[in-house]
């Protein structure tokens, strides 16, 4: 492990104070789009991430019997702490995964959004009082937070998904011990310093960065730990959903997705291309509802294509801190490699480039992780990336007749996070649109998160919800009490 003693040295919250590992070790951050070093992080283990249980489980009593009303008050002053720093927060997000700054500055919006949102919606979980058939007994229901909860989040949205989490989970009464991605952990620890700076009770929520098997094992085997809420990789879902099984723990997942993209001959040209453009490339194409197979009818494919191809040549690719900057790198040179060997299988078996292919060349690039915005036509199905998450910015356009062909084509991979339909038709997108098999389906929009709504998979692609009423019943229990009556 490199070090670099002028560099920031980032701390962990643990039980309300901020710490160093245990081990007293530290990993170096790095910024994709230069190779700078960035800050050190504390390299915790299963030892750091037993005193976070601990601290949750500590708080866990007195933060579970607040009203919803004094927990809504203290997620408004963190959501108030968190505006107070958006625009520093949002640089490091820039500087640690990539992404151009108006898309982290969404991030901060939306993780905003999230802690005022379920702030207000945890003082509506109601229970019911049930009709009940036997005389001299009366049936009640009350929701009651789940306890302690381990949440794992991946690097490539890396604020707004803490509060996708944290925000449901507190607002319900939870506790929760927080592990980021190790490519993004500055971020994560920017963001403990505002539950700090918030005066969230000590322990109510605890971030430790660090050895993602030492932590999450802790997670697994400790039977406080009563539920995982995780976002990443299906490989590393189906690992922790495994070992959750020996406790029947509770889980969330989150997982990859395969989306298909539908282009109708009846669409919005102009519409749908800068749509589908905005979706692709959205993050360098490293977002779990990005478009990974693009279906277009043949009537209007050539157009498509050339169209598209001509948008990705002209985009500005480069440090996303700059202006003008609309795509930045990838997050590191790993994830170059594996979109250079998607491309070249997919070549290698027929398909044409219309625009990319290749790492970015030039002096602003040299030192980090680019690669050009690109476009393939004639992919052949059995290219690995119609399969796979690409996970970077390649665009990948087949072909396809018939509206009933098309739906087999979608709905034959393993995953169904999003989908999305282009049509002026509304019965066919309606249509169309229920017989798709993912949780989210975008009909002329591709932007699918807010707040207020929910958003998840089916198939591979995860279990649970984040977002809207069904974020919050992921850290609810409902428990019925049986009352006897004298009538
Ligand atoms: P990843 O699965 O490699 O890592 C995710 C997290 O899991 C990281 O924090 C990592 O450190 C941790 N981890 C890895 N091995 C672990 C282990 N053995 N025990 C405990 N934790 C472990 O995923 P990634 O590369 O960081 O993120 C990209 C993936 O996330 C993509 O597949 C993407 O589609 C998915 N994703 C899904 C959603 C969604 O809402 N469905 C959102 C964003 C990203």
């Amino acid at each position: 492990m490199t070090q670099d003693a002028r560099l920031p040295l980032a701390a962990m919250l643990i039980d309300g104070r901020l710490e160093q590992a245990q081990s007293g070790e530290t990993f170096v951050s790095t910024n994709p789009a230069n190779g700078e070093p960035i800050a050190r992080i504390p390299f915790g283990d299963d030892r750091d991430a037993r005193l976070a249980v601990d601290a949750a489980a500590a708080a866990f009593p007195a933060w579970s019997k607040l009203s919803a009303a004094a927990r809504a008050k203290h997620l408004h002053r963190l959501a108030d702490a968190l505006e107070r720093r958006r625009n520093e927060i949002a640089l490091v997000v820039t500087s640690e995964e990539g992404k151009p700054l108006h898309e982290a500055q969404g991030e901060l919006q939306l993780s905003i959004d999230s802690l005022r949102w379920y702030a207000e919606e945890a003082r509506r979980a109601y229970g019911a009082w049930i009709p009940d058939p036997v005389p001299g007994r009366r049936l009640l229901t009350q929701r009651q937070p789940v306890g302690v909860c381990g949440a794992i989040i991946p690097w490539n949205v890396p604020c707004a998904m803490i509060f996708r989490k944290a925000a449901p989970a507190l607002a319900a009464g939870c506790t929760m011990v927080l592990k980021p991605a190790e490519a993004t952990s500055y971020v994560a620890l920017k963001v403990a310093e505002v539950f700090a700076e918030a005066e969230i009770p000590a322990g109510v929520i605890n971030v430790v960065t660090g050895k993602a098997s030492a932590i999450g094992n802790v997670f697994l085997t400790d039977h406080r730990v009563r539920k995982i809420s995780f976002t990443g990789s299906t490989d590393v879902g189906r690992l922790l959903l495994r070992g959750a099984a020996d406790q029947i723990k509770r889980t969330s997942m989150e997982l990859g997705g395969n989306a298909p993209v539908i282009l109708f001959e009846d669409c919005d040209l102009d519409a749908s291309i800068r749509a589908v453009a905005s979706l692709k490339f959205l993050n360098a194409g490293q977002a779990c509802i990005g478009a990974n197979r693009i279906y277009v009818q043949s009537s209007i494919y050539e157009e498509v294509s050339r169209r598209l191809a001509d948008h990705a040549r002209q985009m500005k690719v480069g440090d996303g801190s700059q202006a003008g900057v609309v795509m930045g790198p990838l997050v590191d040179m790993k994830a170059v490699e594996k979109v250079e060997e998607l491309v070249a299988d997919a070549v290698g078996k027929g398909a044409v480039l219309r625009a990319g292919g290749s790492r970015m060349q030039g002096e602003a690039y040299e030192r980090g992780c680019f690669y050009a915005p690109t476009v393939m036509t004639g992919v052949p199905r059995t290219a690995r990336l119609h399969d796979e998450e690409i996970f970077g910015p390649v665009a990948a356009l087949y072909t396809f007749e018939t509206e009933d062909e098309v739906v087999d084509l979608a709905n034959n991979v393993d995953y169904g996070l999003s989908a999305y339909i282009f049509t002026e038709n509304m019965d066919r997108a309606i249509r169309v649109g229920e017989q798709l098999e993912s949780g989210m389906v975008g009909i002329n929009e591709t932007r699918l998160g807010a707040a207020e709504a929910p958003f998840g998979g089916v198939k591979m692609s995860g279990i649970g919800r984040e977002g809207g009423r069904e974020g919050l019943d992921e850290y609810l229990e409902t428990k019925l009490l049986a009352i006897r009556v004298k009538d």
